[in-house]
């Protein structure tokens, strides 16, 4: 059984929509920056310390380190306001959606009281460490060792597709601490300083020539034990546990909403094929963000939903995809992504970052087969479905 249930924004969760609103067009007026697309939007500090002032940035962490308690249905309006902006996101990105959540769960007393704060100020930012040159669905292939040394670990190893490792602070890594039987067990996750001696950073050009993805070298990098994240050999248990988190949020199903957008502000809906079009995304976007705000509130209310996160992502990628397609589809001119319409210079670049929508955070194929094992698991009603074993495959980024 999936357990989506549909639901409605209260009169709280309005007046926070309004509010993001409000301050969106007060702080980031139209036509005063260049909107992205989605989560791969402009990195800003200032606008992140901006977000931060208002209690915006970790909060739903407690309000003892920082955050404002805050429920994950509301971060949801908040970053789905963001999205739909095209607000530069990138700096706190990480950080807030993931790493903050990872440190209250798991992390050490000190190491909440030294990284969430800062998190809450927009202080610090954070890459994803996982992913590997043959470690990517299948992450239990990790390669990167991390040897016991006097008061702490040494690191080796290669990180790829390190997202933003080029100008963040930190990453946090999932290495191998021991050699066991089952490769799930023997993995740790260390925070590693990015500009620590023994870290080589080299970015990756992506398909339109920008820089984002990196290579991580690391040689010998030297982790002192309170950076151990968690239990040591728990990395794979507390990697999994990330997933519902990061997901079914607005960011798997809002990459292309400004091409849209644009599309109807520049060029209208007169044409019968437009209409269809633009018929077709609202639909698809109002049924998708159903289910997603379905999974904040399961996430609310202390489920770890992560078969109904992994269809959200999965029907919200193709879905984002799907909407560019068909909006590119009524545009016969050549691309510029260079033009002086904001329209065409979104859908330059949603169709050069489309593909990697089904591949970032999980393969399309992958999730299938999360969702897949814990229907399976249910049916057999072997296993509560909020405790399933995760698939040998099963991944996140
Ligand atoms: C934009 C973007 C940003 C990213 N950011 C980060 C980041 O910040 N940090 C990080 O660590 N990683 C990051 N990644 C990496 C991402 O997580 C991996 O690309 C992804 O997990 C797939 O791994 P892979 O590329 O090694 O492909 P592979 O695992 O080699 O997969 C290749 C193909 O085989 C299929 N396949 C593999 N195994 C199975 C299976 N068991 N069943 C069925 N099909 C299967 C896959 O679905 C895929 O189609 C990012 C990727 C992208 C595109």
């Amino acid at each position: 059984m999936l357990r989506f249930a549909s639901s409605e924004l209260t009169d709280a969760e309005l007046a926070l929509q309004a509010e993001v609103r409000d301050f969106l067009a007060a702080e980031l007026p139209r036509g005063s920056f260049a909107p992205g697309l989605g989560m791969s939007a402009a990195r800003d500090q200032g606008f992140s310390r901006a977000l931060a002032a208002r209690g915006w940035l970790g909060m739903a962490l407690p309000r003892r380190y920082g955050g404002a308690e805050r429920s994950v249905v509301e971060r949801f309006i908040v970053v789905e306001e963001l999205l739909r902006w095209g607000a530069p996101v990138r700096y706190h990105w990480i950080a807030d959606r993931q790493t903050g959540p990872l440190l209250l769960r798991y992390g050490s007393e000190a190491q909440r009281e030294r990284f969430l704060p800062a998190i809450c100020r927009g202080e610090v930012s954070f890459s994803i460490g996982m992913s590997e040159p043959e470690a990517g669905s299948d992450l239990a292939a990790v390669q990167t060792r991390a040897r016991r040394v006097n008061g702490g670990w040494r690191v080796s190893g290669t990180k790829l597709w390190t997202g933003g490792a080029h100008e963040n602070d930190w990453c946090v890594a999932l290495c191998r601490t021991s050699e066991e039987d089952d490769r799930h067990r023997g993995l740790t996750q260390l925070i590693v300083e990015l500009r620590a001696p023994g870290v080589s950073v080299r970015p990756i050009a992506y398909l339109d020539g920008s820089e984002f993805f990196n290579e991580v070298l690391l040689q010998e990098v030297f982790v002192p034990d309170d950076l151990v994240v968690g239990e040591v050999g728990a990395g794979w248990e507390q990697n999994t546990s990330e997933l519902s988190f990061e997901r079914a949020g607005p960011e798997r199903w809002l990459s292309t909403y400004l091409v849209v957008e644009q599309f109807l502000r520049e060029r209208g809906a007169a044409d019968e094929r437009a209409r269809v079009a633009l018929g077709e995304a609202i639909a698809g976007w109002w049924g998708i963000r159903a289910l997603s705000l379905s999974v904040a509130r399961l996430l609310d209310a202390g489920h770890a939903p992560a078969a109904e996160a992994a269809l959200v992502k999965e029907l919200g990628t193709r879905f984002e995809q799907e909407a560019l397609d068909a909006i590119w589809r009524l545009v016969p001119d050549d691309l510029d992504p260079a033009a002086e319409s904001l329209f065409e210079r979104l859908l330059a670049a949603a169709i050069l970052g489309a593909p990697s929508f089904t591949i970032r955070g999980g393969t399309n194929e992958i999730l299938r087969s999360v969702a897949a094992r814990a229907l399976r698991i249910q049916r057999a009603d072997r296993v509560r479905p909020d405790s399933g074993e995760p698939l040998p495959s099963e991944r996140r980024a």
